[in-house]
């Protein structure tokens, strides 16, 4: 009995086996192995291919993380390792740098003397001769010739930006006392024309050519007509220090000192400037005698 048994469960167990493993079943589960080797090896062949892209996903990323990075820091720095052109510390310096304009002269007590320059606008001078007035903070007197106003424009525009005078010095420069009384009206008119053209008050101060004038002309003339006490004669020295000595040797309180808008003058304006600067008040004309609309005559200083 106990032999029959064992044969019988033994003929169950490989009966059982033989239902488990069948040969087509086997051939199921290797067909089942080799798909799912198959697949793992196009994964990992997937991913080696995917690789490259995926490192270069994280390089442009860890690139926008440190351009991030950089500028943060960047922003962070002391301002003043900033170019100079983004630095509002250097823009605030600037400021403080630039002297206030000093306050407005007054000549009953200041020590005031006025600059005045005729026969411009000049190209090549009256730009070195503003510079140096603007430089300084301090105002001068331009009497213009109307003819050459057309092409310098921009200067006489300038001019009158700076707060300086500009006076009327006739049309074509004649000597008002060989013209009739409508020529040199004309004259007057021509030039007052060609400044209010050019964008700019209309003069209120005259100054003959020559400084030629008489009382019969200039009760005619509807204008103060401004001469000048001092004259370092600037047209006959032979180099700007001479310009310079003589101005300065001859400075006084009250003075209209006339000078000319040409290049050897322009070259002494800024050491003329410089030095009278620490003993007067360079006013315009106009604030040394204190002119208003209604003054007349003839003014040779204060
Ligand atoms: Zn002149």
């Amino acid at each position: 009995m106990n032999t029959v048994r064992v044969v019988n469960s033994s003929r169950l167990w490989d009966n059982q086996l033989k239902s488990i493993y069948r040969p087509a079943q086997f051939a199921r589960a290797y067909m089942l192995m080799l798909l799912v080797l198959l697949a793992s090896v196009f994964t990992v062949l997937e991913l080696l291919a995917h690789h490259q892209t995926v490192s270069g996903y994280f390089s442009n990323a860890q690139s926008i993380v440190r351009v991030q990075h950089e500028t943060a820091a960047v922003s962070q720095l002391p301002k003043n390792l900033l170019p100079e052109q983004n630095n509002p510390s250097v823009f605030l310096l600037q400021k403080l740098a630039t002297p206030l304009p000093p306050p407005p002269a007054n000549c009953q007590v200041d020590a005031c003397l006025a600059l005045t320059f005729d026969d411009g606008p000049d190209a090549a001078s009256s730009p070195i001769i503003l510079t140096a007035l603007e430089k300084a903070q301090v105002k001068a007197t331009f009497f213009l010739i109307g003819s050459y106003v057309g092409p310098n424009v921009s200067i006489v525009q300038r001019m009158q930006a700076d707060g300086d005078d500009i006076g009327n010095h006739s049309w074509t420069h004649p000597y008002f006392t060989k013209l009739t009384a409508d020529q040199i009206q004309q004259q007057i008119d021509l030039t007052q024309a060609a400044i209010t053209a050019a964008g700019v008050r209309a003069p209120v101060l005259l100054r003959p050519p020559y400084g030629a004038i008489n009382q019969a002309i200039a009760a005619r003339i509807n204008m103060p007509i401004i001469m000048w006490n001092v004259d370092p004669k600037d047209w006959a020295q032979k180099d700007s220090n001479s310009i310079a000595q003589m101005v300065e040797a001859q400075a006084k309180p009250g003075a209209i000192i006339v000078m000319h808008d040409k290049l050897l003058t322009a070259m002494a304006i800024n050491k003329i400037v410089t030095d009278l600067k620490s003993k007067y008040r360079l006013v315009t004309v106009s604030q040394l005698l204190n002119l208003d609309p209604a003054s007349h005559g003839i003014y040779f200083g204060r």
